[in-house]
């Protein structure tokens, strides 16, 4: 697929996200002149990190992970020295559910299939997935449902997976937000992440 067939499949997306009035998080968007979040990153990336859903930063500006949990995950790329303009990063919900709550099963329903779609133009060799929600819709997505335990004994583990374009890795992370508070987890996070350059 050529830069301009991704980016323009991209903008489909955008626009229909932008049109999302079945979404129960339309209104709430429209309300507060928030922005979708579709997601940012290279079209080619080998690496593809799935948060949860924007945040309140991220709605006002329209960027995936641009608050503290973004800054976490600044570091932690840093610290392996991959530069974020070369991944792509993108959440399960693009828009933000009121007062940061978790999504809720219906919401997953109607924006999973958006990230199912830019999964397959951007085609990355590993999804890497943050926090549990990622880790759950993801691996169920690649029927790993039987592997799924508590993040907890997830994290820093890496399995292989069938893509409709080719073979792939998924790496199972926490979410950086976890880390904000607390220097344990972010030291967790740091030695989960170094997976990513090993399988590269
Ligand atoms: N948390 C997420 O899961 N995604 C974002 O984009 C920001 C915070």
């Amino acid at each position: 697929m050529t830069e301009k067939n991704k980016t323009e499949l991209m903008k489909q997306i955008r626009d229909e996200v932008l049109n999302l009035k079945e979404s129960p998080l339309y209104e709430y968007r429209k309300e507060n002149h928030y922005f979708p979040v579709i997601g940012e990153g290279s079209h080619d990336a080998k690496i593809m990190f799935i948060g949860e859903a924007p945040g309140r930063n991220e709605a006002k500006t329209g960027r995936p992970f641009c608050g503290s949990a973004g800054k976490i995950l600044d570091e932690l790329l840093e610290n392996i020295e991959i530069k974020r303009e070369d991944v792509y990063i993108g959440n399960i919900l693009k828009d933000r559910p009121q007062q940061n709550r978790d999504p809720l099963p219906n919401e997953i329903k109607i924006y999973g299939p958006f990230l199912d779609r830019q999964i397959n133009i951007i085609q990355p060799k590993i999804i890497a997935t943050l926090g549990r929600y990622s880790m759950d819709y993801i691996m169920r997505k690649f029927d790993l449902e039987s592997e799924l335990l508590p993040i907890g004994q997830m994290h820093g583990k890496v399995f292989g997976a069938k893509a409709e374009y080719g073979d792939i890795k998924i790496v199972v992370l926490y979410h950086p937000a976890v880390a904000v508070y607390n220097n344990k987890t972010k030291d967790t996070l740091k030695e989960d992440f170094l997976i990513l350059n090993k399988i590269l």
